[in-house]
């Protein structure tokens, strides 16, 4: 093992707390050894920190200057970071080698935590406004008139996050949380897990050496978390990741109980892979359902929250599984991580390696072992904390230690089941998962298992012979889907696109006049006051355009010869448009009437400016309804107002929605959308 990484150096681990590095008064304290050999790397000690300034610092520091960000503007920061990071990700690597991880264990970890910042920045962007205040769904109107209108709105919560976080990923599980706090405005303050807390300090480095972050936003302290629970308030949030015992002491804490401090979990769980009857042995998706078992047992040793730890299959098919699963996990080589040849490294440590021993003693109490023994490739097992991938088969199929004892290694546990509401019910045993697996070539079976897991897991992953290339991997948290399970798994909802950032918002009901919810919201709500005294709203560039600036076009008659040439130009033939006798009769028309996407090209062709100007293009619509049919003679006039900016930073133009109200002679709203379109700033890139 290369000591040249100065995370590795056997010294005192430091926290980043109150905008600088802080070293512990003493360098008492525990040795963090290598998972692979056995010698010190680093010490924790006690840092002696004063956690009531922490919090009051990242809330009085951090927190102003990130509530003044746009969504946007926190998404950037998000984007260069995870640059940054990505450029310098190979430092970390060897650091990462002596937790024990393989270099795609550590790619898991590393790339997989980096890429979650690059993930949610550029959702942010497509998903969130460029502005302070989401609005959460739809606005509606609370009168007839509407003149008073009803919305929820999502605003930064001003307390801390506080992340506490499992040792199994040092650099994912702190990135993964701090994500959407930051999205959402919130600083953070991170505690990693103490045996591999050495890489998430020199991650955080990292972090602190790119200078992007605004101060106080990141706080991470290595080392116990003192009385900091005790400080937090309504406004904080604690996001725990770790196992169901500390997860179920910390709920408890009498400060979040009493003040109501939000608080989830993402515990450990039972998950399952369930074979279907409808992935014979033989068959590819067979052979995919035992790679991906086998996968599952040895990335990262096992240590993984999602990790199959249930082997759900029909007892017809119990034997040819488990002579496919001892056949692969033959071909598993055990050893150095820092060896390419090595496809499963070791444990965190040598206790985290007891205590999976312990727990397989207690897993045979209702199994039997199939295999728990291999080769290990020049390394000394008893010094680094290796361990052999260990099968085993269940002799109880509803025994509780079967489905409630989690060894966080390299086991899992073959289990017989005779019909799929028998699969379904065995997987429930497991009091709530964050995952479950079905393979099956056979859509009904996977529809009637996905459908009755449902209540018991928080993730599903499906797989056929068509997706056996693409899946994404039973045990791989995906930044968009949600990650959590209920039950044992905690109850939580992390990653899971925005709804893990509206997790740091307040969510609050706001009831209020147009011209109120426009200033609130920053987007234009019909009824607002509008402007249309700057001329036609297309000659203004971004910068110059306001919300609320409008125009209000000339008319035009919709006549029965543009019907008729609309059908022949486009082959829209419906009967609605052309067969007056069949238009009358149907329950919805008084007869032939014009095509809904000549309503909106017409109205195109009345609000459209023709000549080259700031308006680059128009990229779509959204929301569009047709709330009035239009028949011939009719006569349409459109109202166009600037509702939603959103700068494309450096790109020369923005994004730019329009509220689109088509309405007939009678001031009925015949159509009403919003045009997208893509408008061009002042100042152009050079
Ligand atoms: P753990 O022992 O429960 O510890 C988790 C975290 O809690 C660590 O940072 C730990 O710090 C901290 N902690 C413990 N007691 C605390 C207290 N009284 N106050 C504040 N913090 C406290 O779990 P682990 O051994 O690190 O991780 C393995 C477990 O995590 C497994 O059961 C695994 O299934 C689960 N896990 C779940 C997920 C998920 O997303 N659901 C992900 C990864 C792991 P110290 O290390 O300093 O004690």
């Amino acid at each position: 093992m290369s000591s040249s990484n100065p995370a590795l150096e056997n010294r005192v681990l430091e926290s980043y707390v109150l905008g600088g590095w802080h070293k512990p008064r003493s360098a008492d304290g525990r040795m963090l050894t290598s998972a692979v050999t056995g010698e010190p790397v680093a010490i924790l000690a006690d840092h002696g920190l004063d956690m009531a300034s922490v919090r009051r610092y990242a809330i009085d520091t951090a927190g102003p200057e990130l509530r003044a960000m746009t969504f946007h503007e926190r998404a950037a920061i998000l984007r260069s970071l995870g640059k940054y990071l990505m450029e310098r990700k190979d430092e970390l690597y060897p650091v990462s080698t002596a937790t024990g991880a393989t270099r795609s264990d550590s790619w898991f970890d590393i790339d997989g935590g980096i890429g979650v910042l690059l993930s949610y920045s550029s959702k942010a962007r497509r998903e969130l406004p460029d502005s302070t205040v989401l609005i959460d769904g739809e606005i509606e109107s609370l009168a007839r008139d509407g003149s008073f209108l009803g919305a929820h709105i999502g605003t930064s919560r001003t307390g801390v996050a506080v992340q506490i976080n499992a040792f199994n990923f040092p650099c994912w599980g702190m990135l993964e949380k701090f994500a959407p706090a930051f999205l959402a405005g919130v600083p953070t303050i991170a505690k990693p897990a103490s045996p591999t807390a050495y890489l998430t300090e020199a991650l955080t480095r990292l972090i602190v050496e790119s200078g992007l972050l605004p101060a106080g936003s990141l706080q991470v302290i290595c080392g116990g978390t003192g009385d900091l629970l005790d400080q937090l308030d309504g406004q904080d949030s604690v996001a725990f990741t770790g196992s169901a015992s500390t997860a179920a002491l910390l709920r408890a804490h009498p400060t979040i109980i009493d003040e109501a401090v939000r608080f989830t979990a993402e515990a450990d769980s039972l998950n399952c892979a369930i074979l279907g009857a409808g992935a014979v042995p033989g068959s590819a998706t067979f052979a995919g359902f035992v790679a991906e078992v086998v996968n599952e047992m040895t990335t990262k040793a096992g240590q993984k929250c999602t990790a199959i730890r249930r082997i759900l299959v029909p007892e017809t098919h119990r034997e040819a599984t488990i002579e496919a699963l001892q056949a692969a996990l033959a071909d598993v080589v055990v050893g150095d991580p820092a060896d390419k040849a090595t496809t499963m490294g070791a444990l965190a440590g040598i206790d985290q390696r007891a205590e999976v021993r312990d727990a397989v003693e207690r897993l045979k109490t209702s199994a039997t072992v199939i295999t728990d023994h291999c080769d290990f490739a020049g390394v000394d097992p008893e010094r680094g904390a290796f361990m052999a991938p260990t099968l085993l088969q269940a002799t109880d199929r509803r025994a509780d230690a079967i489905h409630q004892v989690e060894a966080f290694g390299p086991v899992s546990t073959v289990i017989g089941y005779d019909s799929p509401a028998e699969a379904v019910e065995l997987a429930a045993l497991g009091r709530g998962s964050l995952v479950a697996s079905v393979f099956t070539d056979d859509p009904a079976e996977a529809a009637t298992l996905t459908v009755a897991l449902g209540s018991h897991h928080g993730r599903i992953q499906v797989v056929d012979e068509s997706s056996l290339e693409s899946h994404t991997g039973h045990g791989a948290p995906l930044p968009n889907l949600v990650h959590g399970g209920p039950g044992r798994a905690g109850g939580g909802e992390e990653l899971g696109g925005m709804r893990a950032v509206k997790h740091h918002l307040q969510i609050s009901a706001v009831q209020a006049s147009p011209a109120a919810m426009t200033a609130i919201t920053g987007e234009y709500q019909a009824g607002a006051p509008r402007n249309d005294t700057k001329g036609h709203p297309f000659r203004l560039y971004f910068d110059d355009l306001e919300i609320g600036d409008s125009i209000v076009t000339d008319s035009r008659t919709v006549t029965l010869d543009d019907i008729e040439r609309f059908a022949e130009l486009t082959g829209d033939n419906f009967y609605a448009h052309m067969d007056d006798e069949a238009a009358k009769a149907s329950p919805i028309f008084e007869g032939r009437v014009a095509h809904g996407y000549l309503v909106v090209s017409a109205a195109a062709g009345l609000f459209v400016d023709p000549d080259p100007g700031p308006v680059l293009a128009n990229y779509g619509l959204d929301r569009l309804r047709f709330a009035k049919p239009t028949y011939p003679g009719d006569t349409l006039t459109v109202t166009l107002t600037c509702k939603r900016k959103t700068l494309r930073a450096g790109a020369g133009y923005g994004e730019v929605a329009w509220d689109t109200q088509v309405v007939n002679q009678n001031g009925e709203v015949a159509a009403a959308y919003d045009v997208l379109t893509i408008v061009a700033t002042r100042e152009q890139p050079s």
